[in-house]
């Protein structure tokens, strides 16, 4: 099963970079004003190893719906996939599936 690209994902979870990708400078971080620290242990501690947010808290390569950088996504946003039956994103899937509820019932009104 291939991913429909529908975005919610991206809307609602924080991307964590992996060391390489922090590192690598490639990728718009939160708190990169203040420079990219060495240590990848303290960029966890304070959160600056994870992807810059927009206003509305989507991932800041999300673009008119869609990742912007699909080819070039860090390794999280590979790992994760909502038709998983992988308990481990069991949290992740049931968030998905409320806000498309939630979506669902206000454009009904
Ligand atoms: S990098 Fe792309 S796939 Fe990953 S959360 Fe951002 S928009 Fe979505």
């Amino acid at each position: 099963m291939k991913c429909s690209q529908c975005g919610v994902c991206c809307k609602l979870f924080l991307i964590n970079l992996t060391e390489k990708e922090y590192k690598s400078g490639k990728y718009k971080t939160q708190f990169e004003e203040f420079g990219l620290t060495e240590d990848f242990q303290e960029a966890e501690m304070c959160g600056a190893n994870i992807i810059t947010q927009q206003k509305d808290g989507s991932c800041y390569y999300l673009m008119d719906g869609k990742c912007s950088i699909h080819n070039k996504r860090p390794e999280a946003c590979r790992a994760f996939f909502c038709k998983s039956d992988n308990p481990k994103f069991k949290e992740m899937i049931d968030r998905m599936n409320k806000y498309r509820q939630k979506q669902q019932s206000s454009s009904h009104i």
